[in-house]
């Protein structure tokens, strides 16, 4: 897997990050949502430096221009519900991507530490020969990943897989390292050093979903 760490370098990427880890700043869930977008924007504009690019002539007013653009078919797959505005940003300069929607929760049983990953929701076009983006903010302990791969398993083969995340531990990133394909790229934002008990990153952000779309029971 080929690690991109865009959060090592000096760029406006890190300004959204801090706020979204911001105790006050992450309060506002509109701004909250729409750092997450512009995470998204940014990460998806860097992984399509990776996409197969094409001569094209285009036809301009005033004469004819040779282009070099991709035509490989996305297809964004975002687990519910946490997922939904990393996913919103990278379809704002993916607009013609196909989309994947996977529900993906942690069940603790007994209100103990320990839980499983339990895919429900699923709905996904092919996947063959296409290029697979798969989002998870909050990249913990690859679990979550681990198991939307299982369920797209039937899909079709994609031709090259990313994975775009805001902010991984190094536990969860060590562990997909062992499950994708060696040609699959990471794009991550931010890489925090530990994981809580309950398999929160640490200092991390807190809970993406809830900051995005308000607590659950
Ligand atoms: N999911 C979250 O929302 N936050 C974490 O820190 C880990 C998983």
């Amino acid at each position: 897997m080929t690690i991109h760490n865009l959060g090592d370098q000096n760029s406006v990427l890190n300004q959204f990050i801090s706020e979204i880890r911001d105790l006050q700043i992450q309060k506002d869930p509109m701004r909250f949502r729409r750092n997450i977008e512009r995470i998204g924007e940014i990460l998806g504009y860097e992984f399509s430096k990776e996409l197969a690019y094409h001569s094209k002539t285009v036809e301009t007013p005033l004469g004819n221009k040779s282009m070099h653009l991709s035509q490989d078919q996305v297809v964004i797959c975002s687990i519910l519900r946490a997922g939904l505005p990393l996913h919103q940003g990278l379809l704002n300069y993916f607009d013609a991507a196909e989309n994947a929607f996977i529900s993906a929760y942690r069940k603790h049983e007994n209100n103990e530490d320990d839980f499983e990953v339990v895919v429900d929701y699923f709905a996904a076009p092919s996947l063959e020969g296409k290029v697979l983006v798969l989002t998870d903010p909050m990249l913990a302990t690859g679990r979550t990943l681990e198991n939307v791969l299982k369920g797209l398993k039937d899909h079709g083969t994609p031709k090259q897989i990313h994975i775009v995340s805001v902010i991984g531990s190094k536990t969860g990133i060590d562990y997909i390292k062992d499950i994708f394909p060696e040609s699959t790229h990471l794009w991550i934002a931010a890489v925090d050093p530990e994981l809580n008990a309950r398999g929160y990153i640490i200092p991390g952000i807190g809970d993406a979903g809830d900051l995005a779309y308000g607590q659950k029971l």
